[in-house]
């Protein structure tokens, strides 16, 4: 029954380890993102408007974000538990989650804050795009990109540490380190974990 949330500067690899700590919860991983980018592929009416925004490097308006995850958290299969990543990452967001959350009576257990500096995130985020050919990983747009991150998602640490639930990892090092580190993070919270 984990709530949690995975909050990051893009590149800092939330997406790898949602994937991964969804299975050690034993939640369903909710990426903003990739819903976004699934509807752009399919070409629907939600991915012809969130593209424009994301191929800028900006963030989807909030009305069809919230909308997107109010649906999803009615889902039968987030009743036990669920990670969000990539959600919320603006103000108006967290006020929507708490209004989601609120009508459920389950509170969010825990924030895990993946830590990374730009020179590395910049780095990462082009081999990605050599390797993807994400849209938004452009040089250009991804310092835009963490230019929005600083300004409307950094401001959210402190709201979630002001009510006790963030969890700081550093994300530098293997992927099976971070894991392990957020992991471990979780178990002295006295999180549920599946055995590895
Ligand atoms: P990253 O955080 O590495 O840039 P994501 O896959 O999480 O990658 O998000 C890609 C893009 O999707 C974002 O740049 C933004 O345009 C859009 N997006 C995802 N989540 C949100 C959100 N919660 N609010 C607004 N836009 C979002």
């Amino acid at each position: 029954m984990t709530r949690l949330l995975l909050i990051g500067p893009p590149g800092s690899g939330k997406g790898t380890q949602a994937v991964r700590l969804s299975q050690a919860c034993a939640v369903p991983a909710i990426s903003t993102g990739d819903i976004f980018r699934s509807n752009v592929e399919k070409g629907t009416e939600l991915g012809v408007k969130a593209a424009e925004f994301m191929n800028a490097g900006k963030y989807v308006p909030d009305s069809l974000t919230n909308d997107l995850v109010r649906s999803r958290l009615n889902d039968a299969d987030v009743e036990g538990g669920f990670l969000l990543d990539g959600y919320p990452r603006t103000e108006a967001q967290v006020d929507e989650l708490d209004d989601i959350l609120a009508a459920t009576g389950h509170p969010l257990d825990v924030v895990v804050l993946l830590t990374a500096d730009t020179d590395e995130i910049v780095t990462r985020l082009l081999k990605r795009a050599g390797e993807q050919g994400r849209a938004d990983d452009t040089e250009d747009v991804i310092r835009h990109r963490l230019e929005v991150y600083a300004e409307q998602t950094a401001p959210l640490i402190d709201i979630y540490s002001k009510r006790g639930l963030v969890v700081e990892v550093d994300g530098l090092g293997s992927v099976d380190d971070v894991t392990e580190r957020i992991t471990s993070a979780l178990d002295a919270r006295g999180i549920t974990l599946l055995a590895s």
